[in-house]
């Protein structure tokens, strides 16, 4: 029969680019169940909410079944893992459904994730399970509400299928929704292939930088060091956002770096309670190349893996190409401090003013002595300017915060900052309800048994991150510390 639930798909890339996918189908559900569905996004791809939710929906949203005349593909990629390059990774338990053009005009993939074995799985079973697939869905949508770029999440459908982990899970598939599913990987893989490169190139400046496509493809002042320096200032632009929330992607592999900018495959990430720029979750970064504090590094690190791939394209003359993508790599680190000092001056109530770079660091440093929550120390800063000077003192002792606050509070004199309105500012930038670590460990233990309703309601607070709301004071809290010293992300 015919499947019409999702109507509309296209396969640009599939077309374009055949050489780096393999057509493929999901596997079937054993007694597939919507969990979740996230309708504004649906709205927004103008998908039909009641055929999502109907039998041949939830069909197409576990993979099982293909939507009819789309053609979906595993994607070939390669990628650099903890450093070490992989050949040959791709969607081993993902498929790229198509593409849709959402309602503002954007095309956009559809993408599923854990739909069984493709010919990039190697070892691995092709499945994903409930809690990291609603760990994505939660994460990728409280990053949506703060503004950062990311992939978004569609649906997570149950399969009914058992999955081998650590004992046996419920198996699960999340629909996600990205600018595209094109990495730094994708590119290390093109590039070692002959012919590919400049048609993938081609088409991602098509999609994500279209500004350029008026850029020669050859000779002095082609098109193809502007894309890098584009994806070098989206790049920098997305990492100084997860600095300036305390965000912590814990596998920032290349292969996990897009060329759009949007932050993807939330795997063991986790928000940072206490400050520490060496806080590490995941269970796997046993050396901490991921951790906090050195994302920003990690990330040029594979601009660079990124800018290697792009050499015969910039000039062919070796040497120069070499000297023209060097000094493009050299611009992320002054592009990532522009980013995070703008960031830090609204996060302080500064926003616009020039920041002193001491005040930024002196602060970095009694949080850090501290180990003062991150969202809450921001928040707590803003209660100051209203008198209110309790949730500070909580936080750190008044003699060592004391000398810091005077000084701050003189910048925000010297630049005309009234204390209510900076206050309300800040609260605008800074926000209150993050997916905090136990919370949404808690509410994934019970949706794996079952019980959606923490889930649910954690997906509430956290889709609204600034407006502070009196029964929502459950969510501000950090985690106990007995929770904080042994919690860990796994890859699920
Ligand atoms: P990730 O760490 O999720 O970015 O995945 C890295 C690579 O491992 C990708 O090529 C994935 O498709 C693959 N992979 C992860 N989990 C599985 C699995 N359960 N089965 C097959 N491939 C997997
Ligand atoms: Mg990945
Ligand atoms: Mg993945």
């Amino acid at each position: 029969g015919t499947n019409t639930a999702v109507s509309g798909l296209e396969s640009t890339f599939a077309d374009e680019l055949g050489a780096l996918t393999v057509p493929w189908q999901g596997a079937p559900a054993p007694d597939p169940k919507l969990l979740v569905l996230n309708e504004q996004l649906a709205a927004a791809l103008r998908l039909d909410v009641q055929a999502l939710r109907s039998e041949d929906g939830v069909g197409v949203l576990s993979g099982s079944t293909a939507p009819t005349g789309a053609k979906p593909v595993a994607m070939a990629y390669a990628g650099h893992q903890f450093g070490g390059y992989v050949p040959l990774l791709g969607d081993g338990r993902a498929l790229l459904l198509g593409e849709l053009t959402s309602s503002d005009g954007q095309r956009v993939d559809l993408h599923l994730k854990g739909s069984g074995r493709t010919p990039f799985s190697r070892g691995g079973d092709g499945f994903a399970v409930v809690g990291p697939m609603l760990r994505e869905y939660l994460v990728s949508e409280a990053m949506y509400a703060l503004g950062i770029p990311t992939t978004r999440a569609l649906s997570v459908v149950a399969t009914g299928g058992h999955v081998h982990r650590d004992g046996t899970e419920p198996g699960a598939v999340l629909a996600r929704v990205a600018a595209s599913h094109l990495r730094v990987g994708t590119f290390e893989y093109a590039a070692r292939q002959g012919g590919l490169l400049q048609p993938l190139a081609d088409y991602a400046i098509a999609r994500h930088y279209p500004e350029l496509t008026d850029l020669p493809t050859t000779g002095a002042g082609n098109r193809y060091l502007r894309f890098f320096e584009s994806a070098v200032e989206a790049q920098a632009s997305l990492v100084a956002r997860w600095m300036l929330t305390g965000f912590v992607h814990g596998v920032m592999n290349t292969d996990n770096t897009t060329i759009s900018g949007e932050t993807i495959d939330y795997g063991p990430c986790a928000f940072l309670d206490a400050f520490d720029p060496a806080a590490v979750f995941s269970s796997i970064d046993h050396g901490g190349r991921y951790a906090f504090g050195n994302q920003p590094a990690v990330l040029k690190w594979n601009l660079a893996r990124f800018a290697e791939t792009l050499l015969t394209l910039i000039d062919s003359t070796p040497d120069d190409a070499i000297t023209a993508a060097s000094a493009a790599l050299d611009t992320f680190d002054e592009r990532y401090d522009g980013h995070y000092a703008a960031g830090m001056a609204a996060k302080l109530g500064l926003a616009g003013a020039p920041l002193d770079r001491t005040l930024i660091d002196d602060l970095l440093a009694l949080m850090k002595d501290h180990g003062v929550d991150w969202t809450s120390g921001f928040r707590a800063l803003a209660d100051e300017l209203r008198g209110n000077s309790t949730p500070l003192d909580a936080l750190a002792p008044r003699e060592h915060t004391g000398p810091w606050l005077q000084r701050w509070r003189g910048a925000l004199t010297t630049h005309g900052r009234e204390a209510a309105e900076t206050a309300d500012a800040m609260d605008r930038v800074n926000p209150i309800y993050i997916p905090r670590n136990h919370q949404l460990d808690a509410a994934l233990r019970a949706a794996t048994d079952s019980d959606l309703a923490p889930f649910e309601k954690l997906l509430e607070v956290v889709t609204h991150p600034f407006d502070r709301r009196d029964e929502w004071s459950d969510y501000t809290t950090p985690a106990p510390q007995s929770f904080s010293r042994t919690f860990q992300t796994f890859c699920g």
